[in-house]
């Protein structure tokens, strides 16, 4: 599982600024697609081989009652209480204020690990910026400057150490035991998420593995079906945590992202008898820019008007069209109807995202694309583009070697790779598309 760290701090400290550094990296990867949206809330960081996880909470204020500061307060409180590291970014331009002490009281209180960065250090001398926080009784403070990258790559690599050294021992050797597609279901509170897992497994399955007293993040509970072996990744499971903040929401992202990475396809789940909210369409696009396999399911397909059902379907279709790629099923988990299809789709998703593409066959894909269509000249510059291998599965990378890449764009990247989705029949997986110029 990957590591969680949190940036917690006043407005204004520089937190955007720091989460924007630790998550940059990620962001060429990612498709433009129209109608995607993002949450800038959370990222996903890499140091080596190492992914983490970022969250950016807004500002805190916690002594907030009501509105939009006692809703920020909320959110901060739960990025603190999933955290494996909290990173505290006080202001050294500013110096100390009772503010930051109100914070620090609370984090204490987290019983969370926490470091405490001096942020917008850039130029100072360490002693004259750090000495003012000492009082905080938060130790020794790293400091940075998040706008000019001084000392980020150090404290990175500290954080994780304290999120790795807080690591049961026996996570590696859990991860190899499961069997088959791995399967997260995911999908915003109350759509029916854990109708759907009595309905694969049985109630009695989800109860034993719902007990208190499993140490580990992630659960898998492998199942069968038609002969056919999966593993749900369930990372709601009981986690280990402070005393003070057990169990805050029932919802959360972080166990969203933790068990979308953790799995090979992801069913999402959308309510039928609700519209498409922004929630639905901020975990859609956590799943494409996770790159993993997906299938939707909407759920609740039982007892709806035939103009519902007309409804519905032309929201999805407005709100939720850079899902063009998925296949989409109308079920019902409570009376168990349309299951044996979706999970047809599940196992024809996987076999597409782990698909063995040869460099012969992209190559000759790649010919017949040009042919149809060349990429256009931008000035002077015409790409040329010479064959193509493949970088990775699940997703399926595509990489395309050739001369002046960098001219080609997102309209022709596009084009290319509904070419080769098409040529491949690759049905219910993102497909990436990498550029490699050589000089
Ligand atoms: P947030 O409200 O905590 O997310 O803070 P932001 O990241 O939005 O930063 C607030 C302001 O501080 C912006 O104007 C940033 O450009 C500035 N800032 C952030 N990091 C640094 C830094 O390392 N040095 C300086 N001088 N300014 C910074
Ligand atoms: P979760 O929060 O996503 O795990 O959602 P739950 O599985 O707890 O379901 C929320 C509510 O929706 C419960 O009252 C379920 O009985 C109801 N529900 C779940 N699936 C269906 C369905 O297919 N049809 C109908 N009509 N209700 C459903």
């Amino acid at each position: 599982m990957k590591p969680v760290i949190a940036l917690v701090g006043r407005p204004n400290v520089g937190k955007s600024t720091l989460f924007n550094r630790l998550t940059r990296s990620r962001d060429a990867l990612v498709a433009d697609l129209p109608g995607l949206t993002r949450d800038r809330h959370y990222g996903e960081g890499r140091v080596g081989e190492r992914p983490f996880l970022v969250i950016d909470t807004g500002g805190f204020e916690p002594v907030a009652k009501d509105g939009i500061m006692h809703e920020m307060a909320k959110q901060t409180k739960q990025a603190v209480a999933e955290a494996d590291v909290v990173i505290f970014i006080v202001d050294g331009r500013q110096g100390l204020t009772p503010h930051d002490k109100t914070i620090t009281d609370f984090l204490r209180k987290s019983g969370r690990s926490v470091m405490l960065v001096v942020n917008k250090a850039e130029g100072m001398k360490y002693t004259s910026v750090a000495s003012d926080f000492y009082e905080l009784g938060l130790g020794d403070p790293y400091v940075i400057s998040a706008a000019h990258g001084d000392g980020v790559a150090d404290l990175v690599e500290e954080s994780l150490n304290l999120a790795f050294a807080q690591r049961p021992v026996d996570d590696e050797i859990e991860e190899s035991s499961s069997k088959g597609i791995k399967i997260a279901i995911v999908g915003r509170p109350n759509v029916g998420k854990s109708t759907l897992v009595n309905a694969l497994l049985g109630e009695d399955r989800v109860i034993a593995f719902d007990m208190p007293g499993t140490t580990r993040d992630a659960i898998e509970i492998p199942f069968e079906r038609d002969e056919k072996q999966y593993t749900l990744i369930d990372t709601a499971g009981i986690r280990r945590r402070g005393k003070v903040f057990e169990a805050i929401e029932k919802f959360s992202v972080v166990k969203t992202l933790q068990s979308i990475s953790e799995a090979n396809v992801v069913l999402l789940l959308l309510d039928a008898q609700q519209d498409i909210s922004e929630q639905d369409a901020h975990i859609a696009g956590f799943v494409l820019e996770s790159g993993r396999a997906l299938v939707v399911g909407i759920n609740k397909w039982d007892g709806l008007t035939a103009d519902r059902r007309d409804e519905i379907k032309i929201d999805i279709e407005r709100k939720l069209n850079f899902l063009f790629f998925a296949k989409f099923h109308f079920i019902s988990a409570l009376k168990v109807t349309g299951i044996g299809p979706l999970m047809k789709s599940i196992d024809a998703a996987y076999a597409a995202a782990m698909a063995k593409l040869s460099t012969p066959k992209l190559t000759r894909a790649l010919i017949e694309a040009i042919e149809h269509q060349q990429p256009r000249r931008k000035g002077s510059i015409r790409p040329k583009m010479r064959y193509a291998h493949q970088g990775g599965q699940n997703p399926p990378i595509v990489v395309i070697h050739g001369n002046a890449l960098e001219a080609i764009d997102a309209n022709y990247r596009r084009y290319l790779e509904k070419h080769f989705r098409e040529t491949f029949s690759l049905v219910g997986t993102p497909l990436r598309i990498e550029l490699r110029s050589s000089k």
